[in-house]
């Protein structure tokens, strides 16, 4: 009621209430971004150890006509709170596609890793909605790979498995992200096809001087040797780092150090 709405004003300082109505205003613009063709996909290399970019990670921008550019962390909440996400994440994946296509067509085939929301996966025909982009975009399915995180693996986890399992026997691939920040339980790592996991950025911040932080990022590594799987470190900015990583035995590194998020594409002319 109105009188609710007042009693809640009273807690709001004048600066949240701005920020509120903005988050409002970003909800209801959201809605139209995809068909005003506001949405546009960056793209981060990741290197092997000779630094030659052997694939990259797709990034959602958002261009906003009054507020500019946005970056994920404040809109692709917004959009995981609906079922917006849903068309989003369809969105990506279909222009990620394309990207694929693209790369495939000027004969450098490199892989590129798209995000996926737990809303995505949980969807009931989520295996269907990918393997028809992958089969309409006429891409390789090798070349595409799905970064999930372990917070998005709690719950129906036998149902998760059926759906990476049958996208992985398409050829698809999988990467557990941010991984060290959530629950990390090693019943993913055996139960389902994930072959990569990307060591958090948080980790590899301060790790040349954080003995946790080292600790972590050994383990992780270690752990991920011992299990045969792809470990690439997240946030990579200084050639220390990326030389401590290597001597640790990490595969693959992406940071500001090789490549910040950029368009691959150029830019689509605008009227
Ligand atoms: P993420 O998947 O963990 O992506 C890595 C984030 O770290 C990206 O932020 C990237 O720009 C940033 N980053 C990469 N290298 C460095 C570095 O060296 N230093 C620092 N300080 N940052 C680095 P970004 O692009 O703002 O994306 C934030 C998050 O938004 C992503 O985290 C991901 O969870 C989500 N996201 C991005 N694109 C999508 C999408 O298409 N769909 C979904 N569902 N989520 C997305
Ligand atoms: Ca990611
Ligand atoms: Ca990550
Ligand atoms: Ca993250």
């Amino acid at each position: 009621s109105k009188e609710m709405g007042r009693n809640q004003l009273y807690f709001f300082e004048p600066g949240m209430h701005k920020t509120l109505r903005k988050k409002q205003r970003l909800e209801q613009s959201l809605k139209q971004a995809i068909s005003k063709q506001q949405l546009k996909l960056f793209y981060q290399p990741k290197v092997n150890s000779q630094g030659q970019i052997v694939s990259y990670e797709a990034l959602i921008r958002w261009f906003h006509p009054e507020f500019g550019l946005i970056t994920p962390n404040d809109f692709i909440p917004l959009a995981e709170n609906s079922y917006l996400i849903n068309e989003i994440g369809e969105w990506v994946l279909t222009t990620a596609c394309q990207q694929i296509r693209v790369f495939q067509q000027q004969g450098t085939p490199l892989p590129i890793a798209v995000n996926v929301s737990e809303r995505q996966l949980v969807q009931k025909n989520f295996v269907e909605i990918v393997s028809s982009i992958v089969q309409n975009s006429g891409i390789d399915p090798h070349l595409l790979e799905l970064e999930i995180t372990e917070s998005m693996l709690n719950e129906d986890l036998e149902n998760t498995r059926i759906k990476l399992l049958a996208l992985s026997k398409l050829g698809i691939t999988f990467s557990l992200d941010d991984f060290g920040t959530g629950y990390s339980s090693l019943i993913y790592l055996k139960n389902l096809p994930i072959t990569v996991l990307k060591i958090d950025r948080s980790f590899v911040h301060e790790f040349l001087t954080q003995e946790t932080d080292l600790a972590i990022v050994k383990t992780i590594i270690a752990m991920a040797k011992s299990l045969s799987l792809h470990v690439v470190a997240e946030g990579v900015e200084q050639q220390e780092q990326f030389e401590m990583l290597m001597s640790l035995g990490c595969d693959l590194f992406q940071g500001y150090l090789f490549g910040k998020p950029e368009p691959l594409t150029p830019p689509e002319p605008t009227e």
